[in-house]
């Protein structure tokens, strides 16, 4: 719910983002060669405010590497997380938006993690709303997209001249403070309304989330997880490489392992965690050599679910249609097509799981 509406002149974007600059480390999405990429500017143009996606999402601004403990010689220092200067992630789209709000989630669960929040609570999100959705985004599918709700301290709307500007939070009117914005009109806010209602009939790719769920939980035993494994994929795509480009692009995957990294002397080290995927052999592994997911159709299987909200007891749906791992899987897998597959029959005999 916004807490006021006001009209940014696309000629004064640039004094906005030096304005934001005096508090923050201004993160956008810049154009690179292959793709886009949120990263640190230092003025206006160097944004592309036009992207329709990044291949990272901006998780990993926020779910950093962490150091946890260091020792030495007997001595152990618990490494508190710190924040150098506060992080603003600018034009984020309504699904990554939503991704970082079910990040939060799963941070807060059984305790609040410091080492996300502390760089969480310090920064500040200006979103923006999609006017042109991707080849394949979903996001509505999903209720993410393509018009952000909440999460955002300011919102932005591409209104052609000039942007609709909308505060979310005290935050966000903090954030516009002496910039003296005009406020926005009825016509404004109809033409807004109007653009999102056109970007809705325009996306291309759907996916049914009615009872996905419950189906996806009850069909462990189904056989489009082992042709997904290693029988040749889905009609369209391979069998999965198990290479975990889906986890590190998806901007919800938020799963981490800790590690412990010895000095060569042997006198010291560091414990660190860093970003992993239930993708990748060695994340279920245990002492002794087993593994719980040894076999590659059990990993796909086991990271499906979760983006189908059958993970975690079902307590969440892990997946918000950003497109990214449907754009970016060497062996062409996507999920929506699995969720197809999973509704109906014609895909084989069930086995036992
Ligand atoms: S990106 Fe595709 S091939 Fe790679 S692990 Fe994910 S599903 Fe498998
Ligand atoms: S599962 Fe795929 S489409 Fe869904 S949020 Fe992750 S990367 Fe995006």
């Amino acid at each position: 719910m916004a807490m006021g509406a006001y009209i940014l002149s696309k000629g004064r974007l640039d004094e906005f983002v030096h304005h934001l600059q005096k508090a923050y480390r201004v993160y956008g999405p810049v154009r690179r060669r292959y793709d886009h990429a949120f990263q640190e500017v230092s003025s206006a143009e160097e944004m592309d405010l036009g992207y329709r996606s990044t291949t990272l999402p901006p998780k990993r601004l926020l779910h950093l590497r962490a150091e946890m403990l260091r020792w030495r010689d007997g001595d152990l220092e618990v490494v508190e997380p710190g924040v150098d200067r506060p992080l603003l992630l600018f034009a984020v789209h309504p699904c990554d938006l939503n991704a970082l709000l079910r990040m939060d989630g799963f941070f807060s669960r059984a305790y609040r993690d410091p080492y996300y929040w502390r760089l969480r609570e310090a920064s500040a999100i200006i979103a923006l709303n999609c006017l042109e959705p991707g080849e394949t985004c979903f996001c509505l599918s999903l209720g993410t997209g393509p018009e952000a709700r909440e999460g955002y301290d300011l919102l932005l709307t591409d209104l052609g001249d000039r942007y609709l500007l909308e505060v979310g939070t005290p935050k966000g009117e903090a954030m516009i403070r002496g910039l003296e914005l005009p406020g926005a009109s009825k016509a404004d806010l109809e033409e807004r309304r109007g653009l999102l209602e056109s970007a809705k009939r325009r996306f291309k790719r759907h996916i049914d989330v009615e009872g996905l769920p419950e189906l996806a939980a009850e069909s462990l035993d189904h056989p489009v997880w082992r042709m997904l494994g290693e029988e040749g994929g889905l009609a369209g795509c391979t069998s999965c490489l198990s290479c975990g480009s889906c986890s590190l692009v998806c901007p919800t995957c938020y799963c981490y392992e800790v590690y412990d990294a010895v000095d060569p002397d042997l006198r010291g080290g560091v414990r660190y965690r860093e970003l992993h995927s239930c993708q990748l052999l060695e994340y279920a592994e245990v002492a002794l050599g087993g593994n719980f997911r040894a076999e590659r159709w059990r990993r796909v299987r086991q990271w499906m679910l979760c983006k189908f909200g059958a993970a975690a007891g079902g307590l969440y749906t892990s997946c918000v249609g950003c497109g990214r791992c449907l754009r970016l899987c060497p062996a062409g897998i996507d999920l929506t097509a699995v969720a197809e597959a999973l509704r109906g029959d014609g895909v084989g005999e069930p086995f036992p799981a």
